[in-house]
C-alpha cells in the first residue's frame, strides 16, 4: 500500500515518504497544523504501513480529545468511530487495484 493522502475527520492528510533523517529518531511523524504525515522511506514496506497506522492513531487520539485518564471503553469507541471511515477508504482503494 502506498497512499499519497488519507482523509481523517474530513481533513486530507498528505502522506510524504522522506529520508530517515527528516523524522529524527522516529520512524514517522505527523504535522497536524499542515495536515501532513511523514514516513521514513528507508524502512521495509510493511514497517512503513505500520508507521502510517501509528501516525493515523496519533491523529485520531488528538481529534477524539482522548487523554490518559480515559477508560478503555472510551478509547476503543473513539478510535473505532474515527478509524471506521479510514478503513472503508483504504478497502475501497485496495479493491480498485
Ligand atoms: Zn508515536
Amino acid at each position: 500500500m502506498t497512499k499519497t493522502a488519507i482523509n481523517i475527520c474530513g481533513i486530507s492528510y498528505e502522506i510524504k515518504y522522506v529520508e530517515g533523517d527528516y523524522c529524527g529518531a522516529n520512524m514517522g511523524k505527523s504535522d497536524f497544523a499542515n495536515a501532513k504525515i511523514f514516513i521514513n522511506k528507508d524502512l521495509p514496506l510493511d514497517v512503513q504501513d505500520n508507521v502510517l497506522l501509528h501516525e493515523i492513531m496519533h491523529i485520531c487520539y488528538r481529534n477524539g480529545y482522548l487523554c490518559k485518564e480515559d477508560d478503555e471503553e472510551r478509547v476503543v469507541e473513539v478510535l473505532t468511530n474515527l478509524l471506521y471511515p479510514v478503513l472503508k477508504e483504504m478497502y475501497s482503494c485496495a479493491n480498485r487495484q
